[in-house]
């Protein structure tokens, strides 16, 4: 047995691999593989209308709002927004909480003025940045709800009157999210949804068409949202799979089952990472990430040791990012405590023989 600790792409519902590669051979009784049907089959728009609506159930989001399903990765949705919503002349805020953050702001920077409001980059993204003041007229404020390579996450919202715009890509459908208080939420599918090759944007409607710059058909949200995701060909195996987890998490209880679920898999990893002498965790407490769990070994020069013992014992994924080092443990939705239990067993294990 496998335990898939991997950042991204990651692990999936047992039930959902099973079921995406049972359509891959016969596709809803077609009798066409679910990767040969057109995009346009009544099949498949009717998965996208499922996909669509259980996105809309799972996190509360009314009419105000249109769930799209596009390509480029939440990478160009870094550009996007900026693109779609920002004027040249005004000032958007961003908190820079790590590389994806600083990836971002890179790219809005293209559309309109950018003010790092707050930044962690000091201390190397070790915490969330807190006590900001923020300007009330900014176009909008934009951070990155979970820090998938530094293992830090917004336990609370940014605290602003202004609007937000929020890359959830390592985190959405983990928990509650306040949608009411967002203009944009981005996610690339591959962290805890599908495969890679979808990114689930959730766009306000009235803030589009507001810009005067001229917006490549492809690139604006308004194409999008005028054919239903499918003004091209969506990529239909992905959506197809995503589809899959949305009814596995609703079938579980949906994103405040899954948002116990995380808090207790996570308790039981930090709890040992802080108990064990071996390890130490390489985020400040109170900020620390319910889905990239990231420490070191106090001894570095017995790391690669605890990491063989690990892949002996079928836990996958777990190098750090080389910007942190030592291990990170991606505890996603799909991931069981028992999992979790089997590393935090080798942990235990470890200690008694090398502590
Ligand atoms: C992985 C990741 C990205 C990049 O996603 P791509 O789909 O590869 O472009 C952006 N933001 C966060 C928070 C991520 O975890």
């Amino acid at each position: 047995m496998k335990h898939n600790f991997s950042a991204g792409p990651a692990i999936l519902p047992q039930q959902v691999i099973k079921e995406a590669s049972e359509a891959v051979i016969d596709f809803y009784g077609t009798g066409l593989s679910v990767l040969e049907v057109s995009h346009r089959s009544k099949e498949f728009v009717s998965v996208l209308e499922e996909a669509n609506q259980l996105i809309k159930d799972l996190l509360e989001i009314n009419d105000d709002y249109e769930v799209l399903f596009l390509t480029g990765g939440a990478s160009s949705q870094f550009f996007m927004t900026a693109m779609n919503i920002l004027k040249e002349d005004e000032t958007a805020g961003y908190i820079n909480t790590g590389t994806w953050s600083t990836k971002a702001i890179k790219e809005a920077k293209l559309y309109g003025h950018i003010n790092e409001v707050g930044s962690s980059k000091d201390e190397n993204f070790n915490h969330i940045p807190k006590g900001l003041t923020i300007p009330d007229t900014l176009r909008y404020v934009h951070y990155t709800s979970n820090n998938t390579i530094f293992g830090t996450q917004f336990h609370q919202m940014p605290e602003t009157s202004n609007r937000l715009v929020a890359d959830m890509s390592s985190e959405i459908f983990s928990r509650p999210v306040d949608i009411a208080a967002h203009d944009i939420i981005y996610a690339g599918a591959q962290k805890n949804l599908g495969p890679a090759g979808v990114t689930i944007v959730i766009v306000k409607k009235d803030i589009l068409g507001k810009v005067n710059r001229v917006i490549p058909t492809m690139l604006n949200y308004e194409t999008h949202i005028k054919g239903k995701s499918s003004f091209n060909t969506p990529p239909v195996y992905p959506i197809f799979c995503s589809m899959l987890t949305l009814r596995w998490i609703k079938e579980n209880g949906g994103v405040r089952n899954m948002q116990k679920r995380n808090i207790a898999k996570a308790d039981l990893l930090y709890n040992e990472i802080d108990r064990n002498s071996c390890f130490e965790g390489t985020a400040k407490k109170e900020d620390r990430s319910l889905m990239n769990v990231c420490f070191v070994a106090n001894d570095e020069s017995k790391s690669s040791i605890f990491m063989d013992m690990c892949t002996e014992a079928g836990c996958s994924g777990l190098k750090g990012h080389r910007s942190v080092g030592g291990f990170r443990a991606s505890i996603y939705n799909a991931m069981p405590i028992s999992s979790v239990q089997v590393l935090v067993d080798l942990m235990k294990e470890f200690e008694k023989k090398h502590g």
